[in-house]
């Protein structure tokens, strides 16, 4: 069956899933988005999800034109016409068709459904590890578009994307503008060390990821400490293990970061653990 894709409350087939080339998220990467994951049939983090959209789009001036509930609704029936059991939905919120100039105050808000599937990163490197490198682009100024908000523009994650790629790596370590650790391209980054599971706060600049959200609720569970603390790219090198977490790529482990192999070189058992945890989470 071909995918059946959302536009404003209807459902196009994906050829005849269009927009105008005037919509400012592509004129401007003026707009807000979603990602996420649909497990047994049943949107991930849903509410979550959808809280975050609409503090984005409060954030930028964009008035959604449906209530949180409402939007909601559109996503799950969405998933349910695609018979979707595992999945990722991409939501996304444009500022709107308007002129050729910046101002947005002509813009109607375009909201798109899209329900297919995701796969970020080959399979083997779940169970063997990442290698990643530092990029040099720095993440978003927190006074700027604060990261906070997942907007559509994510031209500096993508050229720390393309330095990543450029290195033989599939990642790269941003760091804020202070030169401390905020987040990968497209995932939130964790570390363990004695015994501790460490993470950057909201604070240093990075999309506060429902992922990162879900693995600290289930290290607490466990017992696993956790420290919402500043890091430098020291603290990167000499941690036990490391790994990354987002929709997308769920959780992967991180084995190498420029060039220094991280603990084991292996995936560290904690990492195993949380990995664990979070596979029978998802699929309760
Ligand atoms: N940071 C960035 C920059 C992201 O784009 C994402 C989402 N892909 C994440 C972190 C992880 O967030 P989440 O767990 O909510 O998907």
């Amino acid at each position: 069956m071909s995918n059946r894709v959302y536009i404003n409350g209807k459902l196009y087939d994906k050829a005849d899933a269009k927009i105008s080339v005037y919509d400012h998220g592509l004129l401007y990467g003026d707009g807000v988005f979603e990602g996420i994951r649909i497990y047994n049939g049943k949107v991930f983090k849903n509410k979550e999800h959808i809280a975050r959209l609409y503090e984005s789009a409060k954030s930028i001036h964009l008035e959604i034109p449906i209530p949180p509930d409402g939007m909601l609704a559109d996503v799950e029936e969405t998933v349910k016409v695609n018979q979707k059991v595992d999945g990722y939905i991409r939501l996304i919120v444009t500022r709107g068709v308007g002129n050729l100039g910046l101002d947005p105050r002509k813009c109607e808000p375009n909201i798109i459904i899209i329900v297919d599937d995701i796969s970020l990163y080959p399979a083997e490197l779940y169970e063997n590890g990442l290698e990643i490198i530092t990029a040099s682009t720095t993440r978003n100024l927190s006074n700027a578009v604060n990261p906070r908000v997942k907007s559509l523009n994510y031209l500096n994650n993508i050229l720390a994307k393309i330095e990543a790629i450029r290195a033989g790596c599939l990642e790269a370590i941003m760091l804020n503008h202070k030169g401390e650790v905020a987040e990968c391209t497209g995932d939130n980054i964790f570390l363990i060390k004695n015994g501790v599971l460490r993470t950057p706060t909201v604070d240093a600049g990075i999309l506060e990821g429902i992922t990162r959200n879900t693995v600290i609720d289930l290290a607490k569970d466990a017992h696993i400490p956790v420290s919402e603390c500043t890091l430098t790219k020291h603290d990167v090198y000499t941690a036990d293990e490391c790994f990354l977490t987002g929709s997308a790529a769920e959780i992967i482990a991180v084995t190498k970061v420029d060039g220094r192999i991280i603990g084991s070189g292996k995936q560290g058992p904690i990492t195993r653990k949380l990995r664990d945890y979070f596979t029978k989470f998802v699929r309760s």
